[in-house]
């Protein structure tokens, strides 16, 4: 091996595209345990577009889709390798709140069923439940189709702003540390990452002790017929009482050693032989701490392993059954939640609220999983009834930030309105709406 000297190794390094290491380090007198100095840096701008989205999720991919049908030139920056968020990279692909949405929510669902990846039941009705791979591939054809850039394996780390308005976000990815300029920015990153980069206020969990809904780790399984085990799980052709396939199947994985964290474990069928599994809640953890993600995704993957374990002990339709895949990324139910131009309350729901400036209905119902699970490892109660109720669009402009709109689980709303608009049917809507708004912010004709 041919030895080099130090100084060749970095100019080699700089010829190569690796410049920023040589910026990386500054030399230092003595050691802060506690912290340390960064350089001060200049940071590349490597993209201009009309309006950047960040996050590639259900609210993410409709936003950039609608801004570019609105003739925006659009960069969708997502930190993972594929479109979809929850649906993909959480495997959780049962879109909730959709039967009242036409639009972009209405054409994606067409589009994933032409593509040989929408849930049927055996007479012939839409399930809501969706192929995980071919989502993947039709959202990526799509954003291919409007010619919307996309950037993988990119994460928002931060924000510049002249005065109020936002001109840049700055990501990290193996190509370093870079900026992408924009007229308007969205941010649909499930957790307000770029809001909170930005400098907006935002609340975090139950407004009395701020504990957060827990996360869950959802698991693909095969291995097992739809016609053998219909007792667990609930067919749209045939509705059992909310709670009765759930508790036989927590019934079955406690008879085979294992009593999952979740108390109403749930199947969703995607095809005869492969079902979506819910049998996890990881508690009191938050969704932008990197330790408790990372302690509540360690935990998950070995709860989820048990509970199909023990099934698959149970013998009988269970003695094959195996799981397929466990997520990259575990389900986090809450995180940031933006403060916009209006916020959404229990009240909205309670009253059905109607607003001129409707973004979408929203119908789902108040869904709070167990906060507490020395009393309750299922569902809290619902407070109220939901009447159908509008998101305006005000929810998804940021109020302190210029050139800043959301869409997805971090607009603005309190704790109990976000447990019912924060469905995959609504984040669409949202993103639909945020995209348009932002493209005429931008100065594009919608
Ligand atoms: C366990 C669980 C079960 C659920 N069950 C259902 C259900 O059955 N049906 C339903 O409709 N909804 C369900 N929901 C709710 C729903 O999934 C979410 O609220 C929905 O995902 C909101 O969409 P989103 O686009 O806002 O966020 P997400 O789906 O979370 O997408 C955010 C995207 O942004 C990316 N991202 C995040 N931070 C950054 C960053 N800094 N830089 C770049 N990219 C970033 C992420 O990788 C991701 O792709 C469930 C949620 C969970 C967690």
């Amino acid at each position: 091996m041919v030895k080099l000297s130090r100084r060749v190794c970095l100019k080699g390094l700089v010829a190569g595209g690796a410049g920023t290491l040589l910026g990386d380090t500054v030399p230092v007198k003595s050691v802060d345990a506690q912290a340390v100095d960064e350089p001060a840096r200049k940071t590349p701008v490597c993209a201009t577009a009309d309006v950047v989205v960040c996050g590639g999720g259900p609210a993410g991919v409709a936003a950039a889709l609608s801004a570019a049908r609105a003739s925006a030139r659009v960069i969708l920056i997502e930190q993972s390798g594929c479109l979809g968020g929850i649906w993909t990279s959480g495997l959780l692909s049962y879109w909730l709140d959709v039967h009242n949405k036409k639009g972009l929510t209405e054409e994606l669902m067409t589009r994933i069923e032409q593509a040989g990846g929408g849930g049927f039941s055996p007479k012939g009705q839409r399930t809501g439940v969706f192929d995980v791979e071919i989502t993947k591939l039709v959202l990526e054809r799509l954003c291919e189709e409007h010619n919307i850039e996309i950037f993988y394996h990119s994460r928002v780390v931060a924000a510049q702003k002249l005065q109020s308005r936002l001109t840049h976000v700055i990501l990290e990815s193996k190509s370093g540390r870079e900026a992408v300029a924009a007229k308007a920015f969205i941010d649909c990153t499930g957790d307000g990452d770029l809001g909170a980069r930005a400098g907006c206020s935002f609340a975090l969990g139950h407004p009395e002790h701020g504990k957060m809904q827990p996360m869950s780790m959802i698991a693909l399984i095969s291995g097992v017929q739809a016609q053998e085990i219909t007792a667990f799980y609930n067919d749209i052709d045939d509705r059992q009482p909310w709670a009765a396939p759930k508790d036989r199947l927590y019934a079955a994985m406690e008879a085979g050693g294992h009593a999952p964290s979740y108390s109403k474990p749930s199947l969703f069928r995607v095809r005869d032989d492969l079902f979506i599994l819910m049998a996890n809640h990881e508690y009191g953890v938050s969704g932008i701490s990197q330790r408790d993600v990372t302690r509540a995704t360690l935990h998950a993957r070995k709860d989820i392993h048990a509970s199909v374990d023990a099934l698959r002990k149970q013998g009988g339709v269970w003695q094959r059954v195996r799981i397929v895949a466990t997520p990259e990324q575990i389900g986090v139910r809450e995180g940031r939640r933006l403060l916009g131009r209006y916020t959404m309350t229990l009240d909205d729901l309670k009253e059905g609220s109607t607003f001129e400036d409707a973004a979408c209905k929203a119908s789902f119902s108040v869904d709070i999983h167990a906060l507490d699970p020395s009393k309750n490892k299922g569902i809290d109660a619902a407070p109220i009834r939901v009447k159908p109720y509008d998101i305006p669009v005000r929810a998804l402009i940021a109020k302190e930030v210029e050139g800043l709109f959301f869409a997805g689980r971090c607009i603005s709303g309190d704790f109990f309105a976000h447990s019912s608009y924060r469905v995959t049917g609504n984040a669409v809507a949202m993103g639909e709406a945020a995209g348009r708004v932002a493209a005429t912010a931008a100065g594009k004709a919608v």
